[in-house]
């Protein structure tokens, strides 16, 4: 029997409901920016599985030193132990995270680094002796499937039976260049009324609403009223996070800094799970104390993982080699162009693009979104490229090792399925 048959015996999936979606594509290996199926299909990873391995599938850099740690520590308690591996990656995250961070708290994934993120700035003001409960969040964000993460998230579809159960948040539009006046005034009504702890946001790019994009200036505007104000700020840059937006965090596009910074995704190059959240010594500060009870009391037990810490340690390094720098320009470059040369498509409506992320949204007409996400993905996986549209919205995050000629193969389905909707 296939691998996708026996799959339906015990399987259920995250992010599917399994009576209209029972097919799966059993890949049985990658290595570079290409899966193979059991079939022997391939198709080109145009999304670097959810924007994880940017270095590539398997990258033989990371692996050989994940395995030569493997066989040297695998597990060890974080409370109350350190390793090398956790002490060399934070020391490699503080060089290249944005001047104000300095500490950093391990997790094992995006939602509860965002979880952690959340509870640093709720205890924060609860250390001080302060009471406040709000939070300010996007609309439309993203942010995890947890419950403070689905709290501030705002694409709410999925969120209905759990809604009751939400954090109390308050939200605003993103900054477009034209609304900072209105956000502002928006704010200002929050506060007036709400004791705010803090802000959530995705900074730059909204990953899940289908990499809407939005204003840097403006969003420098809203984290300095956010500043003004005491509350602290909250960058998931789960998604975008290094390297994705041409610098090694969204935030570095910004002159007022997050307080809390939220990674995971590309933290390991899609080797391992890990997530871990940074904050400034001022966050630290309000947590170090004579009494216990003002230390945050949160632990997952794979936290800082001696295997992840080190998959995350060689990312960073290939993040920062020469050659990946080139091959970010090189993706960077070639989506402009081929933005120039899809832009004014009668199928197109608008497209976007920020560092390595480029969107499109299709030109057509609301009755005929029914099936066409599912149309657009099948098109796309028969043509040899997997690439996952949200409505009908179709974005490229490839990996950085990509090639140009996978790269206009991408772009060459993309044109070819303008011909069908
Ligand atoms: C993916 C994502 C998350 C959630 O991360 P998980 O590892 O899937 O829990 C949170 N925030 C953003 C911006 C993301 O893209």
């Amino acid at each position: 029997m296939s691998l996708k048959e026996r799959d339906k015996k015990h399987l259920w999936h995250p992010l599917t409901q399994h009576k209209l979606h029972p097919e799966t594509i059993a890949i049985t290996k990658a290595k570079g920016c290409i899966l193979y199926d059991e079939e022997g299909n391939e198709y080109i990873d145009a999304i670097a599985s959810w924007y994880t391995c940017m270095y590539g599938h398997c990258n033989e850099y990371i692996t050989s030193r994940v395995a030569a740690q493997m066989t040297q520590l695998d597990q060890i308690v974080f409370s109350g132990f350190t390793h090398e591996p956790a002490i060399k990656l934070s020391d490699a995250l503080i060089k290249i995270l944005p001047d104000n961070q300095n500490k950093i708290f391990f997790s094992d994934n995006g939602s509860t680094s965002v979880e952690i993120g959340i509870k640093m700035a709720l205890q924060f003001h609860f250390n001080k002796g302060e009471k406040r409960h709000t939070l300010i969040a996007f609309e439309d964000g993203f942010h995890g499937d947890t419950f403070g993460a689905m709290s501030v998230s705002g694409l709410s579809v999925y969120n209905g039976p759990f809604e009751d159960f939400f954090l109390e948040v308050k939200r605003i539009p993103v900054p477009n260049g034209k609304n900072d006046e209105a956000i502002l005034n928006t704010l200002s009504t929050i506060v007036k009324t709400n004791k705010v702890a803090g802000f959530v946001y995705e900074p730059l790019v909204q990953g899940a609403a289908a990499m809407k994009m939005h204003d840097s200036e403006g969003l420098n505007t809203i984290l300095r009223f956010c500043k003004d104000h005491n509350i602290i700020t909250v960058a998931d840059e789960v998604m975008t996070g290094f390297g994705k937006t041409g610098s090694y965090f969204a935030s570095d596009h910004m002159e007022t800094k997050p307080d809390v910074i939220c990674l995971s995704k590309a933290l390991t190059g899609g080797l391992v799970p890990m997530g871990l959240t940074t904050c400034s010594e001022e966050i630290y500060e309000a947590f170090y104390s004579d009494d216990i009870s003002k230390g945050l009391f949160h632990g997952h037990t794979y936290s800082a993982n001696p295997l992840a810490c080190t998959a995350a340690l060689a990312s960073i390094e290939l993040l920062q080699s020469e050659a990946i720098q080139q091959n970010i320009e090189v993706v960077i470059a070639s989506h402009k162009m081929f933005n120039e040369h899809i832009k004014t498509h009668p199928k197109v409506k608008s497209t976007r693009q920020t560092g390595v992320i480029f969107a499109l949204d299709l030109n057509v007409e609301m009755k005929r979104y029914g099936n066409l996400r599912d149309r657009l993905f099948k098109f796309f996986l028969e043509h040899g490229v997997f690439l996952r549209p949200l409505g009908s919205t179709i974005y490229i995050q490839a990996p950085y090792t990509i090639t140009k000629e996978q790269l206009q193969k991408i772009y060459q389905v993309i044109e070819d399925v303008l011909e069908i909707v």
